[in-house]
């Protein structure tokens, strides 16, 4: 049966979070984000996207007006940074533990960043913060390779 969760609390999908963290990205460097440029960055077909930003301005995530564009809502916002957040800490943890490559990094984070969950990522995020305290630790552990 499907049940409505309140905007805060709904458990997001992969694409949900995806558009979300593109749009706010967009909003953020360039002051307003159109269908064009997130199909572009998701590399999705427009027709695709048009569809997937009215799905998200029905759920409460953005307000989307064709000639206009579209805002986060706060809802919309709440997941774009939870995400934003998510995906900053996950950069630091693989640069800290000595991935060097920024573009296997990039990937994989956008990979992990949905998948994790909030004790695990807690988890890491302590671990990322001692290691970036303690570069010795680090410096033991690359040479152990
Ligand atoms: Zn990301």
């Amino acid at each position: 049966m499907a049940v409505i969760p309140t905007p805060a609390r709904r458990r997001t999908t992969v694409a949900v979070e995806d558009y979300l963290e593109k749009i706010e990205q967009l909003i953020a460097r360039k002051g307003y984000a159109r269908v064009v440029d997130i199909a572009a960055g998701l590399k999705i077909s427009q027709a695709s996207v048009t569809a997937m930003v009215q799905r998200l301005d029905a759920e409460g995530f953005i307000k989307y007006e064709k000639y206009r564009g579209m805002v986060l809502t706060s809802s919309g916002l709440e997941v774009a940074r939870r995400i934003a957040h998510r995906h900053q800490l996950l950069t630091d943890f693989l640069r800290v533990i000595g991935v060097a490559d920024e573009k296997v990094i990039y990937d994989d984070v956008e990979g992990m960043e949905h998948h994790i969950s909030p004790d695990t990522f807690k988890a890491i995020e302590s671990l990322t913060r001692y290691l970036e305290k303690n570069p010795a630790v680090v410096s033991k552990l690359k040479s152990e390779r």
